[in-house]
């Protein structure tokens, strides 16, 4: 266990993982995992001192652990990074539970979430489901960051499911030889309306979570 908190530690956490993710496999069960991190918890430690740092921790900790299903596991992945492995859940309901989570600590009156540049103690997450994103928990997890790291970049305070980018920016075209004739491929068809909608309700946030999402109030209850 980790000695600060007393839930999981990296470890033990993705050896769990790792046997959970084959378990699913074989039962034909999905599995979501969510990544998160604390905003700006070094100008939390550098305003209000280390000892209140951790104490932040173990109290944010003990908050999750209270308000999680039973079965979840909970593990402290880095300094304030965790991760919650949700079994049974699909990408939307992992979602679903990363949202409630986020919202749990966004709406707890931590004593000194006040100075925060956000004016509260939030933190952003990622999710990724197998075997909707991956079958193999290293790559669950590493797509689980980069949908965190997506979330960081949007503004904090948010939980952003992981979105393949199978012809994202870094992408290379193939180097075809100077003389070999490429039959020009089409193009792909534009996003359909109703497609884009549905990308854009994989990002799901405190504001457009009530207007938009099927991952409102009432859904989530729907979902339990
Ligand atoms: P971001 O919103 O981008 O996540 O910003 P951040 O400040 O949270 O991220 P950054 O990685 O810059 O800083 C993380 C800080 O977490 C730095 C380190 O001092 C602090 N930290 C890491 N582990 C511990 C710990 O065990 N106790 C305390 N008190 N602080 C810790
Ligand atoms: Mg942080
Ligand atoms: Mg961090």
């Amino acid at each position: 266990l980790d000695g600060l908190t007393g839930i999981f530690n990296k470890r033990f956490i993705t050896l769990r993982l790792a046997e959970q993710v084959h378990r699913a496999l074989e039962e034909h069960q999905s599995l979501a995992v969510f990544l998160f991190d604390i905003d700006h918890f070094k100008q939390y430690n550098d305003r209000n001192g280390h000892v209140a740092g951790d104490q932040l921790l173990r109290k944010l900790t003990q908050l999750v652990q209270a308000n999680v299903r039973q079965d979840s596991l909970f593990g402290r992945f880095g300094g304030e990074e965790f991760i919650l492995v949700l079994p049974g859940a699909d990408k939307a309901q992992g979602l679903a539970a990363a949202e409630n989570v986020r919202k749990l600590i966004a709406e707890h009156a931590f004593g000194l979430g006040a100075d925060q540049p956000l004016e509260r103690v939030s933190i952003s997450g990622g999710v990724a489901a197998c075997p909707e994103d991956a079958s193999e928990s290293g790559v669950l997890i590493r797509s689980a960051d980069e949908a965190l790291y997506a979330a960081k970049h949007a503004g904090r305070n948010r939980v952003l499911g992981y979105v393949p980018h199978y012809l994202g920016g870094e992408a290379q075209e193939p180097v075809a030889p100077a003389d070999f004739h490429v039959p020009a491929e089409p193009e792909a068809p534009p996003l359909l309306p109703g497609e884009a909608a549905a990308a854009r309700r994989l990002e799901v946030d405190g504001s457009r979570a009530d207007e938009t999402g099927p991952l409102n109030g009432s859904d989530l209850v729907a979902l339990e």
